[in-house]
């Protein structure tokens, strides 16, 4: 019986979007150690975080409270406070680009017309929902028009201000849309109505990091100034982005990591991941770097890290499962 059960899962198993999906026209493919060479040098780029909207939600889907770290801190079940975000990058000649995209504009002014409706809306918890700044208000008061949007990944919340946007570039990481996953039964919908309106998603064409440090690493405009990282694990094509500003380097980590807590002590989240191994491993990836440079600023998925927690401790073994290991060629 239990083969019968396993052809149906499959047969429902689809993809998160069915928008069409085309490789990307930005990223050159890099090695770590190209990064590593350039990252503390001062760059070009501006970046701003706005917080759009503020949630609560499980803290069980947040941090994985089976990990013996939560368990000795004592950490269980709880309404969780968060921040729904979305990040503006300015390049000099490239323009305005966004790292996520908040929460639209109906959500706060007109919740019946929102996008997301139903049973998703319902287990999305959407009225401890408190709209702070939707993304179209934003945009209206930008002198600059979107350029493209890059997504750390395509879950709903992350995904939640496209409407506010006109037809734009957006970029994903390898397999975010096309890999075929039960539990997309669920979304494609409302995933599918958030992106009408847009032509296509464009997928980052990573390659295996040659250093073996990261699962891959994309230089997005060919100039140095904005970094992509593959971090697999959260869902398979979750990227982190690495801006160089005047002022250092800032690392949005998307949700390989949500919380100020599982940053603090690398502990991954919990059932809103797909692959908890292989978040780990790209959270410790990202951990390490941020240890090795400690004037990076780390913007997280849905938490704001306090400055005096930027200097992040490695894992109390000192082994860093990311570097050379999951990854490694
Ligand atoms: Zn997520
Ligand atoms: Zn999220």
């Amino acid at each position: 019986m239990r083969w019968i059960f396993g052809v149906f899962l499959s047969l429902c198993a689809c993809q998160a979007s069915t928008l069409p999906v085309l490789r990307a026209d930005l990223g050159t493919p890099r090695r770590a150690a190209d990064l590593l060479a350039v990252l503390d040098q001062p760059g070009p780029l501006t970046v701003q975080t706005v917080a759009s909207a503020q949630w609560q939600v499980d803290l069980s889907g947040l941090l994985d409270l089976t990990d013996p770290r939560a368990q000795a801190a004592g950490l269980t079940e709880r309404a969780e406070p968060i921040t729904v975000y979305f990040h503006a990058i300015h390049h000099p000649t490239r323009g305005l680009f966004l790292i996520d995209t908040g929460v639209e504009t109906a959500e706060r002014d007109d919740p019946p017309h929102a996008k997301v409706q139903g049973l998703v809306r319902h287990f999305m918890k959407s009225d401890k929902l408190q709209v702070t700044q939707p993304l179209g208000a934003w945009l209206k008061a930008q002198p600059d028009a979107v350029a493209g949007v890059l997504f750390t990944h395509l879950h709903i919340d992350h995904i939640w201000g496209v409407p506010d946007l006109p037809p734009t570039a957006l970029y994903v990481g390898p397999g975010e849309s096309t890999a075929r996953e039960f539990q997309h039964l669920f979304v494609q919908g409302p995933t599918d109505a958030l992106l009408a309106g847009q032509k296509a998603l464009r997928e980052l064409a990573f390659q295996p990091d040659a250093d073996g440090r990261f699962a891959g690493v994309l230089d997005v405009f060919g100039d140095g100034s904005l970094w992509a990282i593959w971090t697999p694990g959260h869902t398979p094509g979750s990227v982190a982005y690495i801006a160089r500003t005047p002022q250092g380097p800032v690392l949005f980590t998307g949700d390989t990591c949500h919380t100020a807590w599982g940053w603090q002590h690398g502990v991954p989240p919990g059932t809103f991941t797909g692959d908890r191994p292989l978040n780990q491993d790209s959270l410790d990836g990202l951990r390490k770097l941020a240890a090795e440079h400690p004037a990076m600023q780390v913007r997280l998925g849905h938490q704001a890290l306090e400055a005096a927690a930027l200097d992040v401790q490695l894992p109390d073994d000192g082994v860093v499962r990311g570097a050379g290991g999951k990854f490694g060629r």
